[in-house]
């Protein structure tokens, strides 16, 4: 089967309150990176935050990050835009790439956008209540279009995420209208736990998001399960052809002990290579996502 196609998702919004080894600073997070290039990800997606763990959108934090990592590995970078940590407009929500663009040494590879609009309040299942109750994570069409745009212009792959069925139609909406070229690589977002807003992490969760690929577009697809332990579902993704996408930014994962984001990737390495699908490189992700192309192409 084809290579498999492994992101480590390092940090997202998680505390250290459950497992002490999210990292936060850049130091942690480029050290981080090569722990997981060397496990064999590919892939590595981070969010800015401050040493208390805070949300940090200042473009000097991606800067600093992605050319501390670029001096460490070759992996593929893919920051987020601040998700709905960052309340900024579409421009400004992409402010920091564009200054990532500024310099080869701090640009990024993946830009994301989230092709559609969800409630993202936090639930507690134990309480039976909301916690929270106006989190909206509010992706406008327009929005989505001046993305692509700019994801175009700069020479960099989309990286869409999927939360839900109506989010995979506007992707194969998108396709049609020439906003989203082929390939798509598209992220699966299953969620669990503290958050009802994706399909739940369960095999129908999944196969209900693959029930709705496009037969006739080109998407390549990778799965996450935010706030749920996604190990349980990885052997499903790998048999099915998919690509993982995992870390202590979506799970603390202490079912395994207080495992480092590397523990995580070696896990799923381990258990991919039994399954006959070997880690793919970065170049060969490159080929796989047509990502020479698409630089080419800007
Ligand atoms: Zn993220």
């Amino acid at each position: 089967m084809d290579k498999i196609i492994i992101e480590a998702r390092v940090n997202e919004l998680a505390t250290r309150q459950e497992n002490p080894n999210v990292p936060f600073i850049p130091a942690e997070i480029i050290r981080d990176a090569k722990a997981c290039y060397d496990e064999g990800a590919s892939i590595l997606h981070y969010h800015g935050r401050t040493a208390t763990g805070e949300p940090e959108h200042a473009a000097s934090f991606y800067l600093e990050t992605n050319a501390g990592i670029r001096a460490q590995c070759p992996i593929l970078v893919h920051p987020t835009l601040g998700y709905v940590a960052n309340d900024a407009d579409a421009m400004g929500r992409f402010a920091a790439v564009e200054e990532m663009m500024k310099d080869p040494i701090t640009a990024p590879d993946f830009a994301p956008m989230d092709v559609g609009t969800v409630n993202v309040d936090w639930w507690d299942p134990d309480k039976n209540s909301y916690t929270t109750t106006n989190l909206v994570y509010e992706n406008s069409t327009e929005t989505l279009m001046h993305f692509a745009d700019r994801i175009k212009h700069h020479g960099l792959k989309q990286y869409l995420v999927s939360w839900n069925v109506s989010f995979t139609r506007q992707i194969e909406a998108f396709m049609k209208m020439g906003v989203i070229p082929a390939p798509a690589y598209v992220c699966f977002c299953m969620t669990d736990g503290i958050s009802l807003s994706g399909h739940p992490g369960t095999p129908e969760g999944l196969d209900a998001h693959i029930a709705f690929l496009p037969k006739d577009r080109e998407m390549i697809w990778t799965a996450v399960n935010y706030k749920g332990n996604l190990l349980l579902l990885t052997e499903k993704i790998i048999k099915a052809g998919g690509h993982i996408s995992i870390g202590l930014g979506d799970y603390p994962y202490l079912e395994y002990g207080t495992p480092t984001n590397a523990d995580i990737i070696a896990k799923v390495v381990e258990q991919a290579r039994a399954l006959d699908r070997e880690p793919a490189t970065v170049e060969e992700t490159r080929e796989i996502l047509g990502m020479n192309k698409v630089r080419a192409a800007a």
